[in-house]
């Protein structure tokens, strides 16, 4: 059992150490992430200012429905909001922290990555069990039969550009075009969570997270449950959690360290403290 610090005492490089000596001498430990670990490849968080919540209300684009209802009220808003967040996505690639997580994996350290973070920059920085929580935006599944297929992001991208610039009027029928077709002829939708909608893989996650002996919470601001929830599983089950976020978060009062980095900067440098050990 790794025993419990106290917070608040030490410098960043004595964080850092404090982290790497707690996780070096595991093999259970497990990564929580949200969208601060992708800042640092260009996606915007949701909540830091300037990010999606902040010019839109959740309510209103979060589900089918409400997007629907939006790109008809407001369509040259949504449509450039889509744009923008396709030109983002495609650009995106795993930034240092996402690679420090690999590391970790190949030294046999890190177990599995859980993410609510559905731009694929976990597996593309080569962890190979990512469970990811709100689903993947390459990922589609079909309205009719149900089945699943991954596309390659500059095809799917292509496409919904495609679509989306021939629309002149919204409405069901059009939005319908932006999705691809299925080979049994039905539309398939990009296989994400969106509010209201059942989380992924929630009881594999939850089992991760109560057998872990210790859990790395990055970037994430712990609002949107269920997922939410883990890291306070994981410390209730005995965890040690160590938190990595330069802003709030709701984890201050259960993590046992919070280093005050992004991600991006500190994991390499947890890393790098391992390997030259
Ligand atoms: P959030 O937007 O609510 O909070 C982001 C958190 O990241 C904040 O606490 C902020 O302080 C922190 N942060 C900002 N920059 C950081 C950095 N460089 N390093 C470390 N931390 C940093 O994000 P959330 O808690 O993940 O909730 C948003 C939901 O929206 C998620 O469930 C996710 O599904 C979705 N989302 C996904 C992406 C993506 O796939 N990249 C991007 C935005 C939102
Ligand atoms: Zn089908």
């Amino acid at each position: 059992m790794i025993p419990i610090w106290r917070k608040g005492q030490m410098s960043f490089e004595q964080l850092i150490c404090k982290a790497a000596d707690v996780i070096k001498g595991t093999k259970k430990l497990v990564a929580f992430s949200g969208a601060g670990m992708s800042a640092e490849s260009g996606i915007p968080t949701f909540r830091d200012p300037g990010g999606l919540w902040d010019r839109f209300d959740p309510e209103e684009i979060g589900t089918g429905p409400g997007l629907l209802n939006a790109l008809m009220r407001i369509p040259d808003k949504i449509r450039a909001l889509i744009n923008e967040t396709l030109t983002t996505f495609a650009a995106a690639k795993p930034n240092p922290g996402h690679h420090a997580l690999f590391t970790l994996e190949t030294m046999g350290i890190l177990r599995s990555v859980i993410t609510q973070n559905v731009d694929n920059l976990h597996g593309e920085a080569g962890n190979t069990r990512v469970i990811e929580v709100h689903g993947n935006l390459y990922r589609y599944r079909c309205l009719s039969c149900g089945r699943k297929n991954t596309f390659p992001r500059t095809e799917i991208f292509a496409h919904v550009r495609k679509a989306l610039d021939s629309i002149t009027h919204f409405n069901l029928t059009s939005v319908m075009s932006l999705l691809p077709q299925c080979s049994c002829g039905g539309r398939m939708r990009p296989d994400v969570v969106m509010f209201g909608e059942a989380v992924q893989s929630l009881p594999e996650a939850f089992k991760e997270a109560e057998s872990c002996e210790v859990m790395l919470v990055l970037g994430t601001s712990g609002v949107v449950f269920p997922a939410a929830a883990l890291p306070e599983r994981a410390k209730s089950a005995g965890a040690t959690v160590i938190e990595i976020n330069p802003g709030l978060s709701s984890y201050r009062s259960i993590s046992d360290l919070h280093i005050q980095s992004k991600t991006g900067e500190a994991l390499p440098l947890i890393v790098q403290r391992i390997q030259h050990a």
